[in-house]
């Protein structure tokens, strides 16, 4: 710390506290100075985690608030400035002491403004540690300087930030400040992650079911709320996929809590609440239940009694507690108490939020810590994609989880499909993660559970189906799995969408006739060699098939896209593959995505009016060379020539009165096909 008296012409670049960003802008270095000193301010220059600070004695203007401490209780004191004496306390009680840190970037962005002490009192505009909010960084206008800054902006925010209440000051940042703002001096690095429940207003507490993950070094990592309980209510949160570590079952409470306040520890929260709490009754039902169809073991069994004076209890608690290697009993070592307490919803519009707690108790005391809260569930996508209607009605089976497959069921996923099933017959190798989800910890799984295991992880409201097979390769597996071969042709017939991404003609094929029988809509996405180019297209009943699409090329009538003349390579004794990019196989994969989603959502697929419809791009010239992405769309209609509108391909959905033999139809009686 560098004493420094107001109005010192002491140059502070010779005692080498000069910030970095002065090398490049010594002109405004001096300026900053050169202003502070004009405010006769009190002001010391410091280093702060490497970067220059300001501490300034700010006198606060007469009438306003701050002439005495605030009480504050459980803030932890600034490692930096524990050995220094307050020079506030000197100063008198009209001076507030006010922290400025300039970024390595400055001045094309504010400084960090921090009210230290928290003698302003402020309830609005301060977070956590005491950084107030100034500016929205986009106003910060190069042109300010610290001294304008403070002179300008400090008295508005006094005005607007002493109470929620307080009128809007003319230039506070308009954004709201959920409470959660407020607790970073005591919030672990972990997330809570809840739907966002909102218990009918006259229920006061509950219970609650918590799954936390458990990481490697046996710390714990975020946890799910799977449910929220009160009498006569229950709100079913986010399932955790049990494969994806989520062992340790936490029973916990929740409850309204209107006089929450943010600067107190979660130690004292959490006591100030005990006695008021009804405690958890927890009922152990010995060892852990059968692992459930869907993979997740025991939460089945989680109800709560309710939370009247009996006390809630919850079933099943603890049941998983064994699968934590280290933790002796999930249900003792930790709490979860989740309060739903004064918080803005919007720009200064009052509202509940949710605040959780954590008690670890650990010898020879507990340890409490907030958590950070965040919200999941797919009723929540709409206000980040805005889709105009959700998709969690729809069934959508991709085949071939690759290069291109691999994105587009990713995007369905997280588009919130509500069912995605993923066929492929090949497992994890690890040479292809230059273009697919390839983790090296997944070497040698399959690629469905590998991929569908993390799209479960990063939406649990997404039910994934994983079929590891080879469609029409024969395979001894097929009479075990009977059950499953019949689970996926039933999805493949009556899914709202099936999406072909194999890059295998024959497959193709198939999946062409299947749906064409169905009168149900194909996506077919491929790229050609090098990844030059590639096809998207949608065949929807009264369009051209995959048969039409085959004459029209033959009639040169479609357009081609690009293709490497070398772009097929062996790389052993596996099938040989294309070459490509991910950057320009990803392209096309999007573009199907794009395709699909609009028509789950009601649309024609980007039809332009037209049934069936090939979208053709062109990623590279003839030479290889990238290029802008050119796009060459076409409805596409019935071929004249093409038999497959009045012969029925696949028998069992043959209507009685259908002519089986094979007739160059022309176009009336494709007309007539489609009009029955
Ligand atoms: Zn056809």
């Amino acid at each position: 710390m560098t004493g420094r008296e107001p109005g010192s012409a002491t140059d502070a670049g010779q005692r080498g506290l000069e910030p970095d960003w002065a090398g490049w802008y010594p002109g405004r270095w001096r300026t900053e100075l050169a202003e502070l000193d004009a405010t006769g301010w009190n002001y010391r220059l410091g280093v702060d985690a490497g970067l220059v600070r300001v501490d300034i004695d700010w006198p606060i203007p007469p009438g306003l608030p701050g002439s005495a401490p605030a009480e504050r209780s459980g803030r932890p004191a600034d490692p930096a400035q524990v050995d220094e004496a307050s020079p506030a306390g000197d100063a008198g009680s009209q001076v507030c002491r006010i922290q400025v840190v300039f970024p390595h970037e400055y001045p094309f962005f504010p400084p960090e403004v921090r009210d230290h002490d928290d003698r302003l009192g402020l309830r609005r505009h301060r977070g956590p540690l005491g950084v107030l909010c100034l500016l929205e960084p986009e106003d910060w206008n190069s042109d300010l300087t610290v001294a304008a800054l403070l002179t300008r902006q400090l008295p508005q925010i006094l005005a607007g930030g002493l109470s929620p209440d307080a009128p809007p000051a003319g230039v506070e940042v308009q954004a709201p400040e959920p409470v959660g703002l407020r607790l970073g001096h005591a919030t672990a690095d972990i997330a809570l992650i809840m739907a966002d429940a909102r218990p009918p207003t006259d229920v006061t507490e509950g219970a609650l079911l918590a799954r936390f993950y458990v990481q490697m070094s046996r710390h714990i990592g975020p946890g799910i709320v799977e449910a929220i309980y009160a009498p006569g209510y229950e709100h079913p949160g986010p399932r955790p996929a049990h494969e994806h570590g989520y062992p340790l079952l936490v029973p916990g409470r929740w409850a309204r809590d209107a006089a929450f306040d943010p600067n107190a520890s979660p130690e004292q929260t959490w006591t100030r609440l005990e006695s008021r709490l009804h405690p958890v009754e927890l009922i152990h039902e010995g060892p852990a239940d059968a692992t459930h169809d869907d993979g997740t073991a025991g939460a089945d069994g989680a109800g709560a009694d309710g939370a009247g004076a009996d006390g809630a209890g919850v079933d099943g608690a603890g049941a998983d507690a064994a699968d934590a290697e280290g933790v002796r009993n999930a249900s003792e070592d930790l709490e979860v108490l989740c309060l739903l307490v004064p918080s803005e919803q919007g720009y200064r519009e009052p509202g509940e939020g949710w605040v959780a707690l954590l008690r670890a108790n650990l010898e020879p005391s507990p340890k409490y810590h907030y958590l950070q809260v965040q919200a999941m569930g797919a009723d929540l996508d709409g206000g980040r994609t805005r889709f105009v209607r959700d998709l969690r009605g729809a069934h959508v089976v991709v085949v071939g989880i690759g290069a291109l497959g691999g994105h587009v069921a990713t995007d369905l996923a997280r588009a919130g499909i509500g069912r995605l099933d993923l066929v492929d017959g090949d497992v994890v190798d690890i040479q292809t993660a230059c273009r697919q989800f390839a983790p090296t910890a997944a070497a040698g799984r399959t690629k469905v559970e590998t991929l569908g295991g993390h799209l479960r992880s990063q939406r649990p409201g997404v039910e994934v189906r994983a079929f590891h097979r080879h469609l029409g390769r024969v395979s001894r597996r097929d009479a075990l799995d009977a059950t499953e071969r019949d689970r996926l042709e039933e999805a493949l017939r009556t899914a709202d969408l099936v999406i072909d991404a194999t890059a295998a003609p024959a497959v193709t094929r198939y999946l062409a006739a299947l749906r064409q029988a169905e009168g149900k809509a194909l996506l077919h996405v491929s790229g050609t060699a090098g990844g030059w180019g590639g096809c998207v297209y949608l065949y929807r009943p009264g369009g051209g098939c995959w048969a039409c699409l085959q004459h029209h090329r033959a009639d040169n009538a479609v357009p081609i896209p690009t293709a490497d003349p070398d772009g097929m390579v062996n790389t052993g004794c596996a099938d040989s593959t294309f070459t490509g990019t991910n950057a320009d196989l990803a392209t096309i994969a999007h573009h199907g995505s794009r395709v699909a989603l609009d028509l789950l959502d009601g649309g024609d697929g980007l039809a332009g009016g037209s049934p069936s419809v090939l979208d053709v791009a062109h990623l590279r010239d003839r030479h290889g060379r990238p290029q802008p992405v050119r796009w060459d769309t076409r409805p596409l209609p019935v071929h004249p020539a093409c038999p497959l509108h009045v012969t029925v391909a696949l028998e069992p959905t043959n209507p009685p009165n259908e002519a089986t033999t094979s007739v160059p139809g022309g176009a009336d009686s494709h007309r007539a096909r489609d009009g029955s």
